[in-house]
């Protein structure tokens, strides 16, 4: 008789996750700007080189880690936001699943400096495909700055695999605003190659929609506002003539989580009838708060799609009240005489 099976190394365990977590830049940066909103942060800033592929770096002015902490978050399963299987049925927090700087550390080159508030000194650490290579102690303000350089270093096949920086950086972008349109009350600038793309400044839902889109989004907007037992649903749909035949400014957060729900936009859609023009998507911003019990966010790795216990009924009420603002607000239909 002769063993094979062997455990892998954690290096090696890492690396593979990391194909999960992270498939491009984009995924960095959705995971670091989650770090930072969880770390209460109040101001955050993202510094891109090249798309992401030289570097992502973000830096935020949240709680910060201790020195042993900033050990440790590098470990696989290694997290502060859940401490037993009961507390996934209860998240208030964006991560849990204490993966990303694992895997992200796993294939790339990774400086962290972080502090905390009633600290004198914080704790600079770099770390290269899972390997601390230095750590220092070093004076910085409260907070964190984690610098992701030459993602996939170690992986040629997924780096050649990128897109253009074009393409990486729209990716990049698109994460960037559902952060910052889940967290308006949070400052966020973001920099590409050194030249200022966002400065977005705290403030409330509406205006935070208008510093992304632009001030012509202003007047389109139809406010929604409801509260059941179940849930409350907040927030703007665009009024039906500005509907667009690209499918775009469509977004669904729920408990300040971005997500995508093929059912849930039906419903929007659908309440809709009879004012749009066939062929036309609507533009809104809806924000669900339902029960954490009433979800279950762990079913996909980047947490973009969630269960609902009570998806019919979340159906329902979304579709009537987005049906019932827009005729409060007095949209008139298109009509097509031609049908
Ligand atoms: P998760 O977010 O699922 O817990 P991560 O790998 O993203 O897993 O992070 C591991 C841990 O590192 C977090 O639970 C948190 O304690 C700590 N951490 C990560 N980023 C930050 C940050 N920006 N500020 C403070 N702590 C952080
Ligand atoms: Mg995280």
């Amino acid at each position: 008789m002769s063993d094979i099976i062997q455990l892998l190394p954690d290096h090696v365990a890492n690396q593979i996750a990391a194909g999960e977590v992270v498939q491009r830049p984009a995924s960095v940066v959705k995971e670091l700007l989650e770090n930072a909103i969880d770390a209460g942060a109040t101001s955050i800033k993202l510094l891109l080189k090249d798309a992401g592929k030289t570097l992502i770096q973000v830096i935020d002015d949240g709680k910060g880690m201790s020195t042993t902490d900033a050990r440790l978050c590098f470990e696989r399963h290694a997290t502060s936001k859940i401490r037993d299987a009961q507390d996934l049925f209860n998240l208030n927090t964006k991560g849990f699943r204490g993966e990303a700087l694992a895997s992200i550390a796993a294939i790339a080159h990774v400086e962290l400096k972080t502090k905390q508030e009633n600290e004198e000194l914080g704790t600079l650490i770099k770390i290269e495909g899972s390997k601390v290579t230095s750590q220092e102690v070093v004076s910085t303000s409260k907070g964190t700055s984690i610098a992701v350089k030459n993602l996939f270093y170690n992986i040629p096949a997924r780096r050649n695999f990128l897109k253009s920086d074009t393409i990486e950086t729209r990716h990049i972008i698109d994460e960037f605003q559902r952060v910052a349109l889940a967290h308006p009350a949070i400052s966020f600038l973001l920099h590409h190659n050194d030249n200022e793309v966002y400065h977005l400044k705290s403030s409330n839902l509406r205006k935070r929609i208008v510093a992304i889109f632009g001030g012509k989004m202003n007047e389109k907007l139809v406010p929604i506002d409801e509260q059941t037992d179940i849930l409350s649903i907040k927030g703007f749909v665009a009024k039906p003539a500005f509907a667009k035949r690209k499918r775009g400014e469509q977004f669904f957060f729920v408990n300040d989580r971005f997500i995508k729900s093929a059912y849930l936009n039906h419903a929007v859609v659908n309440a809709f009838d009879g004012l749009l023009e066939s062929g036309s998507h609507p533009s809104y911003f809806l924000y669900l708060t339902v029960p954490a019990s009433s979800i279950d966010i762990n079913i996909h790795p980047t947490k973009t799609e969630i269960k609902f216990d009570n998806e019919k009924a979340l159906y329902a009420i979304l579709r009537a009240t987005v049906k019932h603002s827009l005729g409060q607000y007095n949209v008139a239909p298109v009509l097509d005489f031609n049908r």
